[in-house]
């Protein structure tokens, strides 16, 4: 099993070397305006080509609805949620709580 998730994170570390997928990172940019998918700002400098499908066997699928761009905290942020979230997504209802609150207490 270890063994076999290693061999996936080769392929796809590999894959993400390949000239298809340096070019398939600027169509996606077109695509997506050059802006960050979650907080709608524009891409900074070492932003990430997000898959949603991350399995090794659709990694290499290259369609705009497959993937976002999005900028390297926000990555950081998605995938750290996304350990949670798929066992209990009411995560995000928690998380809206609190940032609800904040902003509800940090009004001027
Ligand atoms: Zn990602």
């Amino acid at each position: 099993m270890r063994d076999k998730k290693y061999k996936s994170r080769v392929i796809k570390r590999d894959f993400l070397k390949t000239l298809a997928w340096k070019r398939w990172r600027y169509t996606l940019i077109d695509y997506y305006e050059n802006r960050d998918c979650i907080t709608n700002k524009p891409l900074r400098k070492g932003f990430n080509v997000h898959h949603l499908d991350m399995r090794e066997e659709h990694y290499t699928i290259l369609k705009e609805e497959r993937f976002r761009p999005l900028n390297a905290d926000t990555h950081d942020c998605v995938h750290f949620l996304f350990r949670y979230y798929k066992k209990d997504p009411f995560i995000i209802d928690r998380l809206k709580e609190i940032l609800d609150l904040m902003v509800q207490y940090n009004e001027d």
